[in-house]
């Protein structure tokens, strides 16, 4: 039986990626060594390190003047080292989730971190539209998909202040025009790699401005004077990643992939909107391409039990909602396949059909 994995995080990744990774794990370049003892610094790598910067410009089309630097501690390192480098006094923040309101935690270390807007009351069901961003403040943050409740920032938002924006659980998912944003940042884990390294994306010239002193792993310069080396970088999860760039450049880029993206949740969100049983919790308007959240209605409840038993019997893996919105959750990351995704819809048309008739 074909399983396909809707996990939120660690995630489905293309098959070559992982194909290509369990070569290199045995036998890097046809070199006789592993990808995994060989020197970060050895011409093999090396070339590694270039290609996956370059396919992030290339792919991500991003404009001179920006570095992207590939990092360890996941995006939550970056939860600290956004204000650290760049929040002197005051820095803004749109509490979208979860994620959001831990970024926001950190900040509020530095100095004054205003929660511009939220949509907690509502079990961030929806994405605050009307706010205003302090235009004394040093950056505006946001946090573009929201993994555990299922929506998303579907345009690049026009901030008077510089743009923060954590991409984790959407990056590469559509074109972006990165010249609105001033850092962009995410963890691996979600739509490009195995966990264990965080991209960076930071226009350079807003760097050094702060007047605290700055831990040397902790500062963006540092890393971008080294090209990402001034430490062990995670090579594994990095080969990982140039991969899927890969993939993602035979495919046609972000415009293909976007594409997929939206025929692929349409054919979801459908059999939501048109079943009996299930129900979508997010707003309409803001419902994320990546991570579909859905329930039973009020009268079924009872049923999402055996409904979880069924799907995964079936070969539906990782359907079991965050908890806490409970339901179920189908991460459709770019390298879910339609036929994933149609065949999560068969199961819940099957199951609903079991129940009514
Ligand atoms: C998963 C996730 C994180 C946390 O990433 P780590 O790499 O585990 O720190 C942060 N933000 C968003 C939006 C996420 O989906």
């Amino acid at each position: 039986m074909k399983i396909y994995n809707f996990s939120a995080g660690p995630s489905i990744l293309p098959q070559v990626t992982i194909e290509k990774t369990a070569e290199a794990v045995k036998n890097f370049n046809g070199i006789g060594l592993s990808v995994l003892e060989i020197s970060h610094r050895s011409k093999d790598f090396q070339a590694v390190m270039d290609e996956v910067d370059a396919l992030f410009k290339e792919l991500l089309n991003i404009p001179e003047g920006y570095s992207v630097l590939l990092l360890g501690g996941g995006a939550s390192m970056q939860f600290c080292m956004v204000p650290y480098n760049l929040m002197e006094k005051k820095s803004a923040y749109l509490n979208t989730g979860t994620w959001a309101s831990k970024a926001l935690k950190e900040a509020k270390l530095f100095g004054e971190a205003v929660e511009v807007a939220s949509s907690k009351d509502t079990l961030f069901n929806y994405i605050p539209k009307d706010y205003v961003i302090p235009t004394d403040a040093d950056y505006f943050h946001v946090t573009t998909n929201n993994t555990i409740y299922g929506t998303q920032l579907h345009e690049d938002l026009d901030s008077p202040v510089p743009l923060v924006a954590d991409m984790s659980s959407d990056i590469f998912s559509r074109p972006i025009d990165i010249s609105k944003y001033a850092l962009i940042y995410g963890g691996a884990q979600k739509n490009l790699a195995p966990a264990g390294v965080a991209f960076v994306i930071v226009k350079d010239e807003l760097l050094g401005k702060v007047s605290r002193p700055i831990p040397s792993m902790l500062d963006y310069r540092t890393h971008i004077k080294d090209g990402s080396m001034f430490n062990t970088p995670p090579v594994l999860p990095i080969y990982s990643a140039m991969h899927t760039l890969r993939w993602l450049k035979e495919l046609g880029g972000l415009s293909v992939m976007q594409k997929m993206n939206e025929e692929k949740a349409a054919i979801l969100y459908d059999a939501i909107d048109n079943s009996s049983i299930f129900e979508g919790t997010a707003a309409k308007e803001d419902r994320s391409l990546m991570n579909v959240c859905f329930v039973m209605k009020d009268k079924y409840k009872d049923l999402e039990p055996e409904f979880l038993k069924f799907a995964t019997e079936k070969g539906m893996s990782g359907i079991k909602g965050h908890r806490s919105i409970g339901g179920f959750r189908a991460s459709i990351y770019n390298a879910m396949p339609k036929e994933g995704v149609q065949a999560l819809v068969d199961c819940m048309n099957e199951f609903e059909k079991k129940q009514l008739d």
